[in-house]
């Protein structure tokens, strides 16, 4: 054979070897792992890798900025968990998702942010790329840990990392990085499936020390006046029957963080949330699942925890969340599952529920605060307050319970978190351990899309203009999601006034403003809502319709006090003139 010859067979042969390339190692590599729907914004070098996985059967939402994609990723990691995609382009995309990246870690979600990436050669050289950026180094002081994949045959393991950086242990944020030449990569497709990694039990159970258990049990037994606080963490755990067996064996009362109500009913005997002041003051021992004693509990001391001796246990995945704040004096590292069913277990059959002194005090405070702001919440003002606003939506919640609730905002989240009760686990999602605003329309397009319930999200003027545009998204995807403004014209009130000049105060909007019409132009219903009766028969509509829906609710400019309840976090200037 003349060597002509001898060539052109083995390019035949190799024409008929079949091929694979990275794009398509990429789709299998998620679809492999149940990874079925990305949160993205198409652009260089992503986009046909956008086309190429909805028509490999993943779901893809294109969003209008790709913070709100990462919201709705991180959430969708926080609703399943497993890990939410988000895909980005490179430098200001990847950028604008790394926003969503730390919010993810920061709040113990599973996520992965893909993004795009320039040519290492030329980055690392500093040559001046199409948005060329260090997008590894960046990523990694704000997520829990990030990867860069340089060859085809390494993207079943790379994948396969950042699923199991996400979800075991403490979840968080994982960053990936794809470089534009990967996904043109041509590997033999045989090899390729191979090189592709199955991930067995992502995140193992971790079953928590007998001793740690034991421990527990002893100080527990020992309280006169105990309490449960319950956090997102446990909402997460999906332990939800060993939870409420816990509360109800132990008869101890349980205070809901924000996104733990409705683990067990707000309605509940022990639900100890409208006495919160009470039971955080006059408890002696607490017990935290899956809750930090971070700033959402004055770190676990001071005044609102009152002068008397406390003693916490914690349950928690991380270790080193112990003694981060205060002593802890019986820690229980494990997952939340493992841990309850333990502690259940060594309660045995005839545990001593706490004195009804305790359990009646709580009870009869709570009582009492529910007694006192029930006539606030039945007005019918018009234009409306918050009290008035909430109190409807605080009906239809209880009529529609398995609706998901998105909630940001000021004096809106403050007084909503408050005011409308929760009655099943992971339904009320909102700004999280940070308090940030932002993260409405990415939450209520992924609560839509990973749950298939209505969502009401209930938003301040100022919090929604952070994600507004993705009412577009809302539409374009026929989305059941329910967006009640509450319109006071500004940042905490409409009223502040500029007394140096012709420009409007820092925190006030345009007067009279109708954000329904924005949802009116991309075929939304929009709706203007001036009394509390108006507004309750357009979110009813809008959830037995599942059209969306922008309800533009006219509150009193002057409702609202500044910063809502944390007020107190304000620096004050000495010099200020009055
Ligand atoms: P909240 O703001 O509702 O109080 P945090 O976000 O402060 O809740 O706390 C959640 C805690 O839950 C974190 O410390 C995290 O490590 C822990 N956590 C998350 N998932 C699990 C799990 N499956 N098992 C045990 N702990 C968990
Ligand atoms: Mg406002």
């Amino acid at each position: 054979m003349s060597a002509t010859v001898q060539s052109m067979t083995a390019n035949a042969a190799e024409a008929e070897r079949e091929l694979t390339d990275g794009f398509n190692l990429i789709i299998d590599a998620l679809k492999l792992n149940g990874l079925n729907t990305i949160y993205g914004v198409p652009g260089i070098p992503i986009t046909d890798f956008g086309r190429m996985a909805q028509a490999a059967g993943i779901r893809v939402l294109s969003f209008r900025h790709e913070q709100n994609a990462g919201y709705a990723a991180s959430i969708a990691g926080f609703l399943t968990k497993k890990p939410g995609v988000c895909l980005t382009v490179s430098a200001p995309g990847f950028l604008n998702g790394l926003t969503a990246l730390a919010h993810a870690t920061t709040n113990c979600f599973p996520m992965i942010l893909i993004s795009g990436s320039s040519e290492r050669e030329i980055v690392d050289l500093q040559q001046g790329d199409y948005e060329e950026m260090d997008q590894l180094a960046i990523a990694k002081p704000l997520c829990k840990a990030a990867f860069r994949v340089l060859h085809a045959q390494d993207i079943g393991i790379g994948l396969a990392r950042a699923i199991r950086a996400a979800v075991s242990g403490r979840p968080g944020g994982v960053y990936l990085d794809l470089p534009a030449k990967l996904f043109g990569q041509v590997m033999d497709a045989e090899a390729g499936k191979k090189s592709l990694v199955n991930v067995i039990d992502a995140a193992p159970a971790q079953i928590p020390a007998p001793e740690s258990i034991k421990r527990a049990l002893d100080v527990l037994k020992s309280a006169k006046k105990p309490l449960i606080i319950l956090g997102k963490g446990a909402a997460y755990a999906q332990a939800d029957d060993a939870i409420r067996q816990l509360v109800e064996k132990s008869g101890i009362p349980f205070l809901p963080m924000s996104m733990a109500k409705g683990l067990l009913p707000d309605t509940h005997p022990l639900c100890a949330g409208a006495a919160r002041s009470t039971v955080l003051k006059d408890s002696d021992v607490v017990m935290l699942i899956g809750a930090r004693l971070n700033w959402l509990l004055s770190h676990g001391k001071g005044k609102s925890w009152g002068n008397a001796p406390k003693k916490f246990i914690q349950i928690d995945i991380e270790p080193k969340e112990m003694d981060s704040n205060v002593e802890i004096v019986a820690p229980v590292v494990g997952d939340i599952g493992s841990c309850v069913s333990a502690l259940l277990t060594g309660m045995g059959s005839n545990w001593a529920t706490p004195s009804s002194d305790w359990t009646g005090a709580v009870a009869k405070k709570r009582e009492e605060n529910v007694a006192k702001m029930a006539p606030r919440l039945m007005n019918n003002n018009s234009p409306m307050d918050y009290h008035g606003a909430l109190g409807v939506l605080r009906t239809i919640i209880k009529e529609r319970p398995d609706a998901i609730l998105v909630n940001e905002g000021a004096n809106t989240l403050d007084l909503a978190r408050g005011i409308i009760d929760m009655y099943q686990p992971r339904k009320r999602i909102d700004v999280g351990t940070w308090g940030i605003m932002g993260i409405g329309m990415g939450y209520s397009i992924a609560a839509a899309i990973e749950t298939g319930k209505p969502v009401l999200a209930i938003e301040g003027d100022s919090a929604f203009g952070f994600s507004g545009m993705e009412v577009e998204t809302i539409c374009r995807y026929k989305l059941p999601v329910c967006i009640v403004i509450f319109n006071n014209d500004g940042i905490y009130r409409g009223t502040d006034v500029n007394k140096a000049g012709s420009d409007p105060a820092p925190t006030v909007f345009v007067k009279g403003a109708r954000y329904d019409r924005m949802m009116e132009a991309f075929g939304g219903v929009g709706v203007s809502a001036t009394s509390p009766d108006e507004l309750k028969r357009a979110v009813n509509a809008a959830m037995d319709s599942g059209k969306p829906t922008l309800i533009n609710a006219v509150l009193d400019p002057a409702a609202g006090s500044e910063s809502g309840r944390i007020g107190n976090l304000n620096p004050q200037s000495a010099l200020k003139k009055k």
